[in-house]
């Protein structure tokens, strides 16, 4: 039998990290061999390039992508990212994370994500509509309510998901509200989503707190990255009566032992952009932030920041995953040796903002719209459903828990491949 060849598009670490992660899965579950890099490789991806008028009347040229990892369960899902070190590898990597998230959950998704190489943080707002419209023009092709989904992700949010919208409704001469997910209530977008991410890692949080007999009241956190979804989980896991004792963002680490008041830390931001300055606690550094001694620590921004230097210095009970790929695959071969902590996987944890998506999507094709209540009481039926197949699967078989979570979703995955068959 040849062997695949394998694209080196998407040399990356981070995408070997994704790719290791796959590989570890497919040998637990014994995957077969003629099925592996099928499930395993991203089936297409598009390159875009983004000439945008600047404010000041000259023209700057961005780089884009959308990689679509699976559309074998139904159609792809994920989100875009604006960020100045995007790479296609990284988006690559992150699709595949959606492809098995979605199928963890039982969502009826295959994977993709997107990606455009800008520090939003540098455009204007009207800089910013034109790239997101032109971003979403040249992919409009390979989008659709039932060919490709998107939705927000780190750097971009309702605001633009509304102009992507609008922007492919346009495209195709009618409102389509269902091609993409996380808009503005007014344009279709569901209650609940803005903090669908957030609610559900602090929901999995307090569970895994109870199995561990420890009371949430007297948990204390340390949150890494304030922007919408550690926000998000903050003001959660606050709400629930733990104390936040470190927040962060790229300017700085805030510690308070006595607790932070969230609250105020969002109004900060809200007038000052940045957390710098803030007078709630003391500045730290990222490191100090990571290894604090804290009942939950929860990274929330980028990828890889847990690494094999920063695992043995871990001082957490929990460790739960609400960025994508926050834990290198050395990292993890540590934490597997520490089991006073518990991992939450990505794919679990931070599940809850592509659950409330899915709502959303369901609500526009269904024009039919449910109220917050209905839609937080429905993600948390989804969450436990998951909880309890990754718990199931890591006792039965003796796995980690990511290697549970991961087995599963990949699993059906490569089940449905299996099915379909191989086209001629
Ligand atoms: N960007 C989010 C994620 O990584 C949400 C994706 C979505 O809602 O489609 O899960």
């Amino acid at each position: 039998m040849s062997k695949a060849v394998v694209s080196s598009l998407y040399d990356s670490d981070v995408f070997k990290m994704a790719c290791r992660q796959f590989d570890q899965a497919a040998d637990a579950i014994s995957l077969p061999e003629h099925i592996r890099d099928r499930t395993k490789y991203p089936r297409r991806s598009l390159s875009v390039s983004l000439p945008i008028k600047r404010d000041d009347g000259s023209v700057t040229v961005f780089e884009g992508y959308r990689v679509q990892h699976n559309l074998s369960t139904g159609p792809a899902k994920g989100g875009i990212r604006f960020h100045q070190d995007v790479s296609i590898g990284e988006v690559a990597a992150l699709s595949m994370w959606m492809s098995w998230k979605c199928s963890l959950a039982g969502l009826p998704y295959g994977g993709a994500k997107g990606g455009v190489i800008v520090d939003p943080r540098l455009l204007s707002e009207s800089e910013l509509e034109r790239l997101s419209r032109r971003y979403m023009q040249e992919i409009a092709p390979f989008i659709g309510p039932h060919i490709d989904v998107p939705a927000p992700d780190m750097g971009t949010n309702e605001k633009i998901m509304g102009w992507m919208m609008d922007t492919y409704s346009n495209h195709i001469g009618r409102n389509e509200p269902a091609c993409v997910t996380g808009k503005p209530i007014s344009l279709g977008g569901s209650q609940g989503r803005r903090e669908a991410t957030g609610v559900g890692v602090a929901y999995l949080v307090k569970a895994y707190l109870a199995d561990l007999n420890l009371p949430i009241q007297s948990a204390t956190v340390a949150i890494q990255g304030f922007g919408n979804v550690g926000s998000e989980a903050a003001l959660a896991l606050a709400g629930y009566g733990a104390k936040i004792i470190a927040i962060s963002d790229y300017t700085t680490g805030i510690y308070n032992p006595h607790g932070i008041d969230i609250k105020r830390a969002l109004a900060f931001i809200s007038s000052q952009k940045v957390l710098r300055d803030f007078d709630g606690g003391e500045p730290i550094t990222n490191e100090e932030l990571l290894t604090l001694d804290c009942t939950v620590l929860v990274p929330g921004a980028l990828e890889r920041v847990i690494t094999a230097e920063i695992a043995p210095k871990l001082r957490c009970r929990i460790l739960a995953e609400a960025a994508n790929g926050p834990t290198t695959f050395s990292a993890d071969r540590i934490l597997e040796q520490r089991e006073e902590i518990e991992i939450i996987p990505d794919v679990l944890c931070n599940a809850g903002g592509v659950i409330v998506s899915y709502f959303e999507w369901l609500q526009n094709l269904q024009n039919c719209y449910w109220d917050r209540e209905e839609v937080l009481q429905k993600l948390v039926v989804i969450l436990d459903r998951a909880k309890s197949s990754v718990d199931y699967q890591k006792r039965k078989f003796k796995f980690s828990r990511r290697l549970a979570a991961l087995t599963l979703g990949i699993q059906r995955v490569a089940d449905a491949k299996q099915s379909r068959g191989l086209f001629p």
